[in-house]
């Protein structure tokens, strides 16, 4: 089964999906098996990271500019090659595992979608399988 959402995404930003993909794994009636949360953008991402406190975000968000400037030498003339550089290192998707019609995340963790090149409107796809 495969789920569509939409995002409003005004900043950048990493937005907490977890509730979509739980919603979606409930839905899919799957039990036992995976979801993948997929993101189809060049300037966005899906990772998984710590929830309880706020700052880790804000320290992921600035880690990542720090490791990726703004460079002169950068030819792609939309200009946003930082944030092409900063959704390929995130990456475009996430597996986690279901069990007992459950995600399996920590405690601490959450899923997220990553916004590097605001304001977009953005989709994310959940598909699930069981397994
Ligand atoms: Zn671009």
């Amino acid at each position: 089964m495969l789920y569509e959402f939409t995002l409003s995404a005004p900043r950048a930003d990493l937005y907490n999906i977890t509730q979509q993909v739980r919603e979606a794994v409930l839905k899919s009636n799957v039990h036992s098996g995976f979801a993948v949360v997929y993101c189809p953008h060049t300037t966005a991402g899906i990772t998984i990271n710590e929830n309880a406190d706020s700052d880790v975000i804000l320290d992921l968000m600035l880690g990542l500019s720090n490791a990726f400037p703004d460079l002169p030498g950068f030819r792609h003339d939309e200009g946003n090659s930082t944030a092409h550089l900063k959704a390929s290192t995130v990456g475009a998707s996430e597996t986690v595992i279901i069990n007992d019609g459950k995600l399996v995340l920590g405690t601490w963790q959450s899923i997220f979608f990553c916004e590097f090149d605001p304001p977009r409107s953005r989709r994310f796809f959940v598909k699930v399988i069981g397994a």
